[in-house]
């Protein structure tokens, strides 16, 4: 890495380690080759394993709301209900009214988790036929009930769940057709430790049935497309091919290192910089038992200057801090976790913290 390398701390993108920037630098290849077949066949049942799905795993050549638009272009006939707690899951009513979509936004105040209780009751009126909902609100630091939200979905056969998993996938499970997820999305640039470029996403049954019978789903994210594609092992445009490459190296890092290895040093790494938190007598921005296990969104309780916190880790550490995220910044910050770190790069992030905060 170069002397201006900037290790990035912030909730995605994330840092990319050399090792993958070396397996995305593979000769280029046609996307309609035998040999981009065998790469897409290749990851196929990885990424099955880490979706927990038996269906086919969908590569979108875009950022994550490419398929958080498509869903609903997709999928919506009747209201969109939008379960709205932060930055990411307020925006997605404004996208569904800007696809022509009747939308209505379940609100919560940000770092409120969503509540199932209120979904089953807005679902009875039988008025909506989609669910959109963030597993994990980056903006807030707050982890939503997946679970139990799905669980309430699954008593409306007619209600597709939307569930983005950007900063939760890889994570903690995110068990697709156990929980009966319609679509089930995650982004490259989080906690796969790739470049941005690259959405991943799932397709039940029911939400490919439905598909079918929705006019204007335009073409770029049309769901029937990427199915009759995926039949060749291939995607409906030219994918980001050096990307794709980069996901089949990170595949094999996380294989190698074991799912569930992988996950548990996400929440030890979390548990680290949770420890840091409370010894320094700050509070947390999500509530007890909905906390991120990907990042640590902290409450400013202390009034510390966190602009000049950020600038001070930057310029004496070299090391990229978020200030907090839209209405939020300032009075928050944020500390990753997720991707490729390690007990030593949180040590040190957690020491340049310290350092910094001695300087305020
Ligand atoms: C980062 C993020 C997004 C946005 O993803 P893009 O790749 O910028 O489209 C969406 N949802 C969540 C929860 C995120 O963390």
């Amino acid at each position: 890495m170069s002397q201006d390398h900037i290790r990035l701390h912030i909730p995605g993108p994330v840092e990319v380690s050399p090792a993958t920037y070396e397996a995305m630098a593979a000769p280029m290849i046609g996307h309609r080759s035998k040999d981009f077949q065998a790469l897409y066949a290749e990851i196929q049942p990885k990424l099955q394993t880490l979706f927990g799905t038996s269906r086919p795993v969908f590569l979108s050549t875009s950022s994550a709301w490419g398929v958080m638009e498509g869903s609903l272009r997709n999928l919506a006939t009747k209201k969109v209900l939008c379960c709205c707690s932060g930055a990411f899951s307020d925006k997605w009513v404004d996208v569904a009214a800007r696809c022509g979509k009747e939308a209505e936004a379940l609100q919560y105040e940000w770092g409120v988790p969503v509540d199932p209780a209120d979904v089953d009751a807005k679902l009875a009126t039988g008025e909506f036929d989609v669910v959109t909902f963030i597993h994990n609100e980056t903006s807030t630091g707050v982890m939503n009930p997946l679970a139990e939200i799905a669980a309430v979905c699954r008593k409306y056969d007619d209600v597709m769940l939307v569930v983005d998993t950007v900063s939760s996938f890889s994570v903690v499970p995110t068990p697709t057709d156990e929980l009966g997820v319609d679509v089930m999305l995650t982004g490259s640039q989080k906690a796969l430790a790739l470049p941005p470029g690259l959405a991943l996403f799932t397709v039940s049954e029911a939400a490919m049935e439905r598909a079918k019978t929705v006019n204007d789903r335009g073409y770029y994210f049309d769901f029937i497309e990427f199915a009759k594609n995926q039949e060749k092992d291939m995607t409906p445009s030219t994918p980001c091919i050096a990307t794709i490459y980069g996901l089949r190296h990170q595949l094999n890092v996380i294989f190698e290192e074991g799912i569930e290895a992988r996950m548990g040093r996400h929440e030890r790494l979390n548990e680290t910089v949770h420890e840091w938190v409370k010894a320094n007598g700050f509070e947390f921005f999500a509530p007890e038992g909905f906390r991120s296990k990907s990042l640590t969104c902290v409450a400013n309780n202390k009034e510390i200057d966190v602009a000049q916190l950020v600038k001070l880790m930057r310029e004496n550490h070299r090391i990229a801090l978020d200030g907090g995220y839209g209405k939020i910044k300032g009075t928050t910050f944020r500390i990753s976790n997720m991707g490729d770190e390690t007990d030593e790069t949180i040590g040190n992030l957690l020491a340049a913290l310290d350092d910094s905060l001695a300087k305020l």
